[in-house]
């Protein structure tokens, strides 16, 4: 991938302006900054989510823009959460959303050696001790918000002393929690995170990538500006929540041999109505079986999002568009809709697919013949060309568009009624034929063989276009339809968040019928079904038996329901 693409979503000359930039623009235009470095963190303890996309678009964009680079770094420093299936999958998922870190993969873990040393190097200084108490201990003697911490019994112990006790910790000679590395900096300090926060725990753990080598391992708080120090990291961007943390970053950085001295920035973090972005949460629905797994569409995941169809350039334009604040908001998922809507409309071509198909049988068409009619591919790009749709004596069309007894407002199919099938003929209505439930179960129609393409020589209008297909030429599929995971706006927020589950949120459709074009689409790749929605193949998918997702509907449904305050359309 050229540099080029990795800007995607962020181009310079549109000037994406927000405060991060402009501190890079000022450090660079003072000579503060060289190169600008900038990384994408990620814990390796769940797969990546929308949210992450919003800090990848920040990194990735921001070196890209400013002919730095960014790096990909796994802060991971918690063996018991992480597994080698997150560390593959982040990587893949960086790449599906078009960002390349090239030859800079690090991992936090890779210094563990060198964080063991500076560690030394604190106790030497007299700048760390090592704490007997247990974690409850350690909490009680914490403090408030309001009242300062007191001291451990064993903050003063002499520099060998601790020296020894943490070479101990390090051969494997205590068990786990016995005791801990702390830094020695204010128990009275007004920030919490100064109150001699723990550097290092023991953990007779094997990590996924050093294995048994270590049975102590560095706190993130420990592990995380120190990588950045080490890569050379310019400019450390995070989210809001570790601002109270960047004093004690200072802090390590102004007492340790690092390389470098990176600036962190913190930024708000994205969340997004009717769902949920915590990585704890995402692990939850899945454990529970509330969804399918990390990549059932309905996630957030960017597996999800990928399985469901959103183009990684949706994902992008969205978070260009919401662009980066330091004011926690909740982003309407309508906004994202909007953007999946308005790429898959330029680049989506159009098919003709009945989900709930009513059988027409047109009597005045011959039996035993069909032809082809033409359909434009893509009205929203000409180069896309046309294809050819069978039609014959007897279709589908959606059982929505007929009624037999419409009201007012009603334009579509009735008794008597014309209109147009997309591409095709005038129809109108002649009978509705009943099942012994009284369900209806065929109709009866006509058509005018002068209406061919869809307009009528002698200028009469129709009210309603139909999508339609050949009952004899289509194919059969099942459809997924989706909507919101949680039915508010903001899971979880009056009670328990299970509760809040959209207990709608999956239709599956088994009866669909699609026309020939659609045979052998491939996984992922976007159409338009005319009237319904944008779609794509599941990778489910077989020539057998095609599975489509339904990616986004063609208009906001919950624009009425949120307009009326409340209910399901
Ligand atoms: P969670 O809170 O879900 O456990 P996390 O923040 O711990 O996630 P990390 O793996 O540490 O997940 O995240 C990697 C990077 O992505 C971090 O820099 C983090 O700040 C950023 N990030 C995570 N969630 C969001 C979000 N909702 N919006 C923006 N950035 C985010
Ligand atoms: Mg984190």
């Amino acid at each position: 991938m050229s540099e080029a693409d990795t800007a995607v979503g962020t181009p310079a000359e549109e000037g994406a302006r927000d405060f991060i930039r402009e501190v890079v623009r000022a450090d660079l235009a003072a000579g503060r900054t060289g190169t600008v470095v900038t990384r994408f963190p990620p814990e390796p303890n769940g797969y990546l989510h929308i949210g992450h996309a919003k800090s990848m678009c920040l990194n990735f964009g921001v070196a890209a823009e400013f002919g730095g680079r960014c790096h990909l770094r796994f802060d991971d420093t918690n063996p018991i959460k992480e597994e080698h299936e997150y560390i593959e999958a982040i990587q893949s998922d960086v790449r599906w959303m078009g960002f390349d870190w090239k030859t800079h993969l690090y991992f936090a873990s890779d210094n563990f050696q060198t964080l063991y040393d500076w560690a030394e190097h604190l106790l030497r200084e007299g700048k760390a001790y090592v704490d007997d108490l247990s974690a409850e201990e350690i909490r009680d003697h914490r403090g408030t918000l309001t009242a300062p911490g007191k001291d451990s019994p064993y903050r003063s112990r002499p520099v060998e002393e601790n020296l020894d006790l943490f070479a101990r910790m390090r051969s494997g000679e205590f068990p786990d929690g016995a005791r801990v590395l702390r830094a020695k900096i204010d128990m009275a300090s007004g920030n919490m995170n100064l109150r001699d926060p723990v550097l290092y725990r023991i953990l007779h753990a094997a990590h996924p990538r050093t294995g048994e080598a270590w049975c102590l391992y560095p706190t993130y708080d420990f592990a995380h500006g120190q990588s950045d120090a080490i890569e050379g990291v310019t400019h450390s961007i995070c989210t809001l929540e570790f601002e109270d943390h960047r004093p004690l970053y200072d802090w390590l950085i102004e007492n340790l041999p690092v390389p470098s001295a990176p600036r962190q920035y913190e930024f708000a973090r994205l969340n997004l109505s009717y769902t949920v972005l915590s990585k704890r949460r995402l692990i939850q629905l899945v454990a529970e079986g509330h969804v399918a797994g990390w990549d059932d569409p309905r996630m957030p995941t960017l597996r999800g999002l990928r399985r469901r169809g959103v183009p990684p350039a949706a994902v992008r334009d969205f978070c260009q568009r919401i662009g980066v604040t330091k004011n926690d908001t909740l982003v309407d998922m309508a906004h994202f809709e909007h953007c999946m809507r308005e790429l898959l409309n330029k680049t989506a071509l159009r098919r003709m697919a009945v989900l709930r198909p009513l059988k027409v049988v047109i009597e005045n068409y011959p039996e035993g013949e069909s032809e082809a009619l033409e359909a434009v591919n893509n009205p929203e790009d000409p180069s896309a060309g046309t294809r050819a749709v069978p039609f014959s004596r007897e279709i589908y069309i959606e059982r929505d568009d007929f009624m037999e007894d419409p009201p007012k407002k009603f334009f579509r199919l009735a008794p008597g009624r014309e209109v147009r099938l997309r591409y095709a003929y005038f129809l109108t209505c002649r009978e509705a034929v009943k099942d012994a439930a009284g369900e209806i179960v065929e109709l009866r129609c006509t058509y005018d063989p002068a209406t061919r393409g869809g307009n009528a020589p002698d200028g009469r209008k129709v009210k309603a276009t139909l999508h339609w297909v050949s009952a004899e030429q289509s194919m059969p599929a099942e459809v997924r339809l989706y909507d919101h995971l949680f039915r508010e706006p903001v899971p979880g927020a009056s009670g328990e968040l299970m509760d809040d589950l959209n207990p709608e949120s999956l239709t599956v459709l088994t009866d669909c019928r699609l026309e020939p074009a659609l045979a052998g689409a491939a996984p992922g790749q976007p159409v338009q079904f005319e009237r319904l929605g944008y779609f794509c193949p599941d990778p489910e998918t077989t020539a057998e038996r095609p599975v489509f997702n339904r990616t986004v509907a063609l208009r906001d449904t919950w624009a009425r329901v949120r307009g009326k305050g409340g209910g399901k359309p």
